[in-house]
């Protein structure tokens, strides 16, 4: 190893100025998130299916356009041009998401267009943004060196100091003075994000021999750097994205099809290379196996911005006498519990020493906490009415269960992807992991449309002269007068079945990600073994 200064012990500065930057960009995420859907039903008076799956579409949407984000950075514009572009097309989504909110009570179609444009502009963003930040952390250190696991648990942190802070400043000024604020705010968090980036980046995030990272490859046709060309090239990815977004949540649901298509066509590519041997396509399967069970992971854990908020806005006592806790505030609590659990759980693989788990059980371990966190609020709403709000504690007990699952499967997966994947399918397995993440928001928003109409429409009927309860426990069928009011007003009066199960409750609702992630945990659990000699572990020490 070379013997460069201030190399050997802590952290070179750059680490900070990146945990700096994401921190406000994870602010301006998930502090826009946590109100998302209660901006979406509370004041562009959407119902809960729509916004669920307008949920699924916008945040599968963010996790597939990465892919391209990362793929542009590598080829034409290095991760500093990406990294700032992206962050000012997400302050200026935010931005556009401000006026839409401030338009929304006097000009509808307009607040409309705004609403489509703005979250386009986030997931367009989002794409230059994510993929460039995280992959910098790693070059800030020559290969192999200890400290890049640890630098990765401390930009860890930084998201999640910025995931507790967005949803808790966003969620007191979007709930208890103005939507338009909190919108506000996200973008002033994403400029901040981007000012520290403009500021230190150049000094402080360099590589291991003293250059600057993240510069624009060498090679790089000049058309690619003509701002004419970025600008329209910018514009028209931002057109297809809002348009693409559009389409999903509002005209035919394409998503789900468009990520399946993609890994089986991957798949394909990988699997007919006559060049890979038994045991890399041994372990390559491994990859495409765990990222199947992660779906199940994602798509109940991402409820938080989704169903979740609506049993806190609804459901849950959140006056504490002194203040009312605003229901977006509730998606800091997974945050603000990894920044506290994950010490705790360094601790425990160190402590466990040779009997730490291997990788797929604290997987299938991740499944089976999350399951008993479902378990837990299901218990909490159990023969509850739906007039009845429930204690704060069932949602901060599940948020704590959900989150000692992800500290158990979360932190596995990439260097999983990286411990097994062939120099030559390194990418394409990368995104075969991000296919996976995409697809597990998509179906988040799925599941999120099978919220059983509650508290929130029978008060809204009660308001139109119509009785809910016994028309939705078909005690009463409702007459043809009652059913077009109750359609107009967009009120459901049926509850939604999946796999021919009608969820009628919210326990049938919240024990449905019980028995999900359950059996995903189970099955997993079974084929570890099976797993690890796929694995070849041996040979990779
Ligand atoms: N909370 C983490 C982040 O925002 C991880 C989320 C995920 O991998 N789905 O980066």
């Amino acid at each position: 190893m070379t013997s460069i200064p201030n190399q050997s012990k802590g952290h070179p500065k750059g680490l900070y100025v990146l945990f700096a930057t994401e921190m406000w960009e994870r602010f301006n995420y998930y502090g826009m998130r946590a109100i998302l859907v209660l901006f979406m039903t509370k004041a562009l008076l959407f119902d809960k299916a729509f916004a669920s799956n307008l949920y699924g579409s916008y945040t599968g949407l963010v996790y597939l356009t990465p892919l391209i984000g990362g793929y542009i950075a590598d080829r034409y514009w290095g991760n500093k041009k990406s990294i700032i572009t992206g962050g000012l097309m997400m302050a200026l989504g935010e931005f556009v998401l401000f006026f839409c909110a401030a338009f929304h009570n006097t000009n509808a179609q307009l607040s409309t267009f705004l609403f489509f444009t703005g979250l386009g502009l986030m997931i367009a963003g989002n794409g230059f943004f994510k993929p460039n930040i995280s992959s910098l952390v790693g070059q800030l250190y020559p290969k192999g060196d200890k400290r890049s696991d640890a630098a990765y648990t401390i930009f860890y942190m930084g998201i999640n100091v910025g995931g507790a802070l967005g949803p808790i400043v966003c969620g007191f000024l979007g709930e208890n003075v103005d939507f338009k604020w909190a919108f506000f705010a996200g973008g002033v968090a994403m400029l901040l994000g981007v000012l520290v980036q403009i500021l230190f980046q150049k000094k402080y995030v360099v590589a291991p021999d003293g250059k600057e990272l993240g510069l624009v490859p060498a090679g790089t046709p000049k058309a690619a750097l003509n701002p004419l060309v970025i600008g329209v090239g910018l514009a028209a990815f931002s057109a297809l994205m809002i348009g693409l977004f559009y389409i999903d949540a509002k005209v035919f649901s394409f998503l789900t099809y468009l990520l399946v298509a993609s890994v089986l066509f991957i798949a394909f590519v990988i699997f007919s290379d006559k060049s890979l041997g038994n045991i890399e396509k041994q372990r390559i399967g491994v990859i495409f196996i765990v990222a199947f069970f992660v779906i199940f992971f994602w798509s109940a854990f991402e409820q938080a911005g989704a169903s979740l908020t609506f049993f806190a806005a609804e459901q849950t006592q959140r006056d504490l006498g002194f203040i009312t806790v605003p229901a977006s505030v509730f998606a800091s609590l997974n945050s603000i519990f990894v920044v506290s659990f994950a010490p705790i759980f360094a601790w425990l693989w160190i402590k466990l020493g040779k009997n730490e788990p291997a990788s797929p059980t604290k997987m299938a371990l991740g499944l089976f906490l999350l399951a008993l966190g479902y378990l837990w609020i299901a218990f909490g709403v159990k023969d509850v009415s739906s007039s009845v709000k429930v204690s704060m504690m069932w949602l901060i007990g599940m948020y704590a269960l959900h989150t000692c699952g992800e500290l158990c499967l979360s932190p596995i997966g990439l260097s999983l992807v990286n411990k097994l994947a062939p120099l030559k399918f390194g990418s394409l397995l990368m995104a075969v992991w991000f296919l996976a993440n995409a697809a597990a928001n998509k179906f988040a928003g799925i599941l999120s449309s099978l919220y059983p109409p509650g508290t929130a429409e029978i008060k809204q009927a009660a308001d139109a002269g119509i009785n809910l309860q016994p028309i939705l426990s078909k005690t009463v069928v409702p007459n043809a007068q009652e059913l077009a009011k109750l359609k107009d007003l967009k009120i459901p009066f049926e509850y939604q079945s999946i796999l021919g199960f009608q969820i009628n409750s919210l326990y049938e609702f919240f024990m449905m990600f019980v028995v999900m992630a359950g059996i995903a945990s189970l099955i997993l659990f079974a084929i570890t073994k099976k797993l690890q000699k796929m694995m070849h572990q041996d040979i990779l020490d």
